[in-house]
């Protein structure tokens, strides 16, 4: 009884389990206290030996059932232990934050430089009617300038609408008239936006690109003030030194015409798939508003003149990155995304 007390104080008292291996082994190795006794028990008289036996083999399963609860009781501290562990001066693990797209990037850049020089941001519809699509800008129904803007029309056959009246819009020149209509010169406007042709995807064009649509109306807006503007806004973009130039042309909505091109970054102008080795890069219609589209936004042409432009925004971010596929402005792949 004395060896049991013993042994179970001992075992309660202990601190972890190195100790209590060394218990064991004085009260149950083999020279243990307990195991000495049990060797005692021949001494014993017979008639007693039974009940001492049974008492010293109660002994032993107490002794081994407490120092098993034991080492479970600091097993199960020391993982508790281990877990509170936290050291709260280790530097956290920093959340990974995104960033604006390239294209948005551009988009932001370009609306901020035309804001500084006076122009108006609007937004517009990007399913529109063919006539502020195509007949208010002097693109009258049969006019094989239409042809050069292959055209996604929409299904009429179920609404009121008469067949190829509602369409993709094809240009964001779609806002010319829309806005003329509403508010009389002088006025300076910047409308970008996603438009839609039948085309097909290479490393230059998509069915798909943005567009900056941008008009100014006032007396005697000039060939320069447009040539001006175009050169102020392009430079301030992508840097002083850009090349860029001129070239007359012919569209339907503007009279006289620009083609604008700039210097190919992809291959410094020394001719690459993407600028179809030309060396340059068109990348916007412009030209005087044509008087018969004053005339549609109920303008006097007589009063008024003004400029009118088109900025391939999709091809200008492309530029701007030096990437020599359109295709990457629309690749979620992160690890394209995440160099610009
Ligand atoms: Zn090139």
């Amino acid at each position: 009884m004395q060896i049991k007390n013993s042994a179970v104080s001992m075992i309660i008292d202990a601190q972890d389990q190195k100790e209590l291996e060394e218990i064991k082994l004085q009260f149950l190795g083999k020279s243990g206290k307990l195991t000495l006794t049990l060797k005692e028990i021949v001494r014993v008289p017979s008639e007693k030996r039974a009940i001492v036996g049974q008492l010293a083999n109660e002994v032993k399963k107490i002794i081994e059932e407490t120092l098993d609860e034991k080492i479970s009781a600091l097993t199960s501290q020391a993982s508790s232990q281990k877990k509170q562990s936290i050291d709260i001066t280790n530097p956290g693990i920093p959340p990974s934050i995104g960033h604006l797209h390239p294209m948005t990037q551009v988009l932001y850049e370009v609306v901020d430089i035309f804001k500084q020089i006076g122009f108006q941001a609007a937004d517009g519809p990007e399913l529109e009617t063919d006539y502020y699509n195509f007949t208010a800008l002097n693109m009258p129904p049969g006019a094989p300038s239409r042809d050069t803007q292959a055209t996604l029309y929409l299904d009429t056959q179920n609404s009121k609408a008469e067949p190829g009246q509602i369409l993709l819009r094809t240009q964001t020149s779609n806002m010319q008239v829309k806005i003329m209509e509403k508010i009389k010169p002088p006025i300076r406007v910047i409308a970008p936006g996603k438009v839609y042709r039948v085309d097909d995807v290479d490393a230059s064009h998509s069915f798909e690109f943005w567009q900056l649509e941008g008009f100014m109306v006032d007396q005697n807006v000039k060939m320069t003030d447009l040539l001006g503007t175009i050169d102020y806004v392009l430079k301030k973009l992508m840097g002083e030194k850009t090349k860029i130039k001129f070239a007359t042309t012919n569209f339907s909505f503007v009279e006289p015409g620009i083609d604008t091109y700039m210097e190919c970054t992809i291959c410094k102008s020394n001719g690459c798939s993407f600028c179809k080795f030309i060396g340059w890069s068109e990348i916007m219609p412009a030209g005087m508003i044509h008087p018969n589209v004053l005339k549609a936004a109920g303008y006097d042409s007589q009063k008024v003149s003004g400029f009118a432009f088109a900025i391939g925004l999709s091809r200008l971010a492309t530029l701007r990155y030096g990437m020599d596929d359109l295709r990457l402005l629309t690749n979620p792949d992160l690890r394209i995304l995440e160099q610009f």
